[in-house]
């Protein structure tokens, strides 16, 4: 639980800063993610004020010690420390594109005063990522997408061939809607009219890995060229379809990107 001190009304809580927006002249509203406490809005006083103390540790995609106190219309910010910032992001503006589509995801998502220790683990992970510029963008998309729906409670069935039973089969269609694969021999007509994405058996491996490895080992895999174009147009629509909403970060981050950064 929160830490709280000992006057009631403060609270510490380690968050996440998923969109700012400023309040007049010097103050800004926050939202971010708490561990326990779902998504909370925060007022910084003075944020816009040169050499403000709070700046760097509130700024969007912070991880942040944040004391907050409770008053009648809200939270207001006491006292804060960050954690880390994550500055290397905003080199990247697809970067940051997909770092907002992955804080619109949680907003729309997240339920108020939940315990979202998973969801942030993989909110961090990601952003950490992100930063390190290492590993290709398009598939921590995928990861964030996949593994986001499947701690919504909306988990693909990944075992086998619904009808034969298949383990591995060269070829496969996954259906976005129902969430199970059927093999290229064993699909009928109704399957090829559903809504589905056509994939290899390395795409299908792909998904097995996102969705059931620990959070840990979750990141660092390859996958070839021909398995790529599936992954991401599974996990999109997958996540898409099952939590029914679009988000402008999203748009945004597809006009901009250059294609396989
Ligand atoms: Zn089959």
């Amino acid at each position: 639980m929160p830490h709280r001190k000992g006057v009631t009304n403060l609270l510490t809580v380690k968050g996440v800063v998923l969109t700012q927006k400023p309040v007049g002249e010097q103050d800004k509203f926050i939202d971010i993610l708490t561990d326990e406490l779902g998504v909370l809005e925060v007022l910084v006083k003075g944020a816009g004020k040169i050499n403000s103390k709070s700046g760097c540790a509130t700024q969007l995609f912070a991880y942040s010690a944040f004391c907050l106190q409770k008053g009648k219309r809200g939270y207001i910010l006491n006292s804060v420390s960050p954690i880390r910032i994550f500055y290397e992001l905003r080199s990247s503006v697809t970067a940051v594109a997909l770092a907002s589509y992955f804080s619109q995801i949680v907003q729309f998502s997240v339920l108020p005063q939940a315990s979202n220790h998973e969801i942030q683990r993989l909110m961090l992970n990601c952003l950490h990522f992100l930063a390190l510029k290492k590993y290709p963008e398009a598939i921590l998309k995928s990861i964030f997408e996949l593994r986001m729906a499947a701690l919504l409670g909306f988990m693909p069935d990944v075992v086998m061939c619904r009808k034969c039973g298949e383990y591995l089969p060269d070829r496969l269609h996954f259906s976005i809607e129902d969430g199970t694969f059927c093999c290229e021999e064993c699909r009928s007509e109704a399957d090829t009219l559903a809504h589905s994405v056509e994939m290899t058996a390395g795409t299908l491996q792909a998904i097995r890995h996102i969705v059931l490895q620990d959070t840990e080992r979750v990141f660092g895999f390859r996958l070839s060229d021909g398995c790529q174009e599936a992954l991401f147009a599974f996990s999109e629509q997958f996540l898409q379809y099952h939590i029914d909403h679009r988000f402008s970060a999203l748009e945004y981050y597809r006009a901009i990107q250059n294609p396989m950064v």
